[in-house]
């Protein structure tokens, strides 16, 4: 399959499609991006790539960073993880303190804010130095020693969390964060503020479609049953209260982020990633959306 004709037509066609997202503003510092840039990136486990676009261009992976958190604790933090959250979808929005309130300060599950906030707490309390760590860990998924925090998204974001705070001090009261809270969070905001390009996103996924090993390396990340369980979170709880329009309409796991990142996995074939930073209601980005549900059906390349 000739998939570098198949993207650029499948942007083609998207041409004649009012793009009717917006950029995500609520973090001051993302609204300065470009709102037209369009990338994409995909590498199959056996070394091929093909990309379109701004595929080189690093942006705030905000979300998605939400994956490395989770799969770093999994991998190797010997207390419980399950203890702390769920490994349910939530059907209410990414920040909602609702749900929060009735479930007792147990998260649904890793990739809500919430849940990456207990993760967190989890890496804040075991780690030597959880930010540095947490940065290696991802330089070493895609082989880039260049991937970095951005001080300013991470400060702006701090300087706006209310919502993200009050998650905090909700799940503290319910005694399900263990560390001092303004650590927790510095980590949290961090974390939101990895910058990759496309390319660097999907070459630092692609062990989740290889049984947990880094092609390039040979690491192995995660065991067979955890990657499986892992990229069946990413299936149900990936794509904020927009999961199973997701899985409806494109049929991959993965994970999306506001800013308008989205990356997403076939086991035993490829990953790939888009970005285009206009945001639908639900967060996802409007376009990346769109494109990945016609490169599904063009392509047959789901898992469905
Ligand atoms: N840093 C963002 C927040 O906490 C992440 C949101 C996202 O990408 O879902 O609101």
């Amino acid at each position: 399959m000739d998939l570098k004709k198949i993207f650029s037509e499948i942007y083609d066609s998207l041409n004649d499609v009012e793009d009717a997202g917006k950029v995500a503003d609520y973090i001051p510092e993302l609204a300065n991006v470009s709102p037209d840039h369009f990338g994409v990136h995909l590498v199959t486990v056996d070394g091929q790539h093909y990309d379109f676009g701004d595929s080189d261009i690093r942006f705030s992976i905000q979300s998605i960073a939400k994956v490395f958190s989770f799969v770093m604790a999994y991998s190797q933090i010997k207390s419980t993880i399950w203890e702390r959250m769920d490994v349910e979808p939530a059907g209410t929005p990414f920040n909602s303190l609702v749900q929060l309130e009735y479930d007792k300060g147990i998260p649904r599950n890793p990739f809500i804010n919430a849940g990456a906030i207990v993760v967190c707490d989890i890496l804040a309390g075991e780690l030597a130095s959880p930010k540095d760590n947490i940065r290696s860990f991802v330089r070493d998924l895609c082989g880039n020693r260049t991937i970095d925090y951005n001080p300013l998204v991470a400060h702006s974001e701090k300087k706006t969390g209310f919502r993200n705070y009050a998650l905090v001090n909700l799940m503290k009261s319910f005694g399900n964060i263990h560390n001092d809270i303004d650590a927790v969070m510095d980590l949290y905001f961090h974390l939101c503020s990895l910058e990759m390009s496309c390319r660097e996103l999907s070459d630092s996924f692609l062990f989740l479609a290889n049984n947990g090993i880094v092609p390039y390396s040979g690491k192995q990340i995660l065991s067979p049953s955890r990657t499986k369980r892992t990229n069946a979170l990413m299936q149900t709880c990936g794509f904020y209260d927009e999961a199973g329009q997701f899985a409806f309409k494109v049929g991959l796991p993965g994970k999306s982020g506001v800013g308008g990142g989205i990356v997403a996995v076939l086991p035993g074939k490829y990953a790939i990633s888009v970005w285009s930073p206009r945001l639908n209601p639900k967060g996802n980005s409007f376009k990346g959306m769109l494109f990945l549900e016609e490169f599904t059906t063009r392509t047959h390349l789901s898992i469905f």
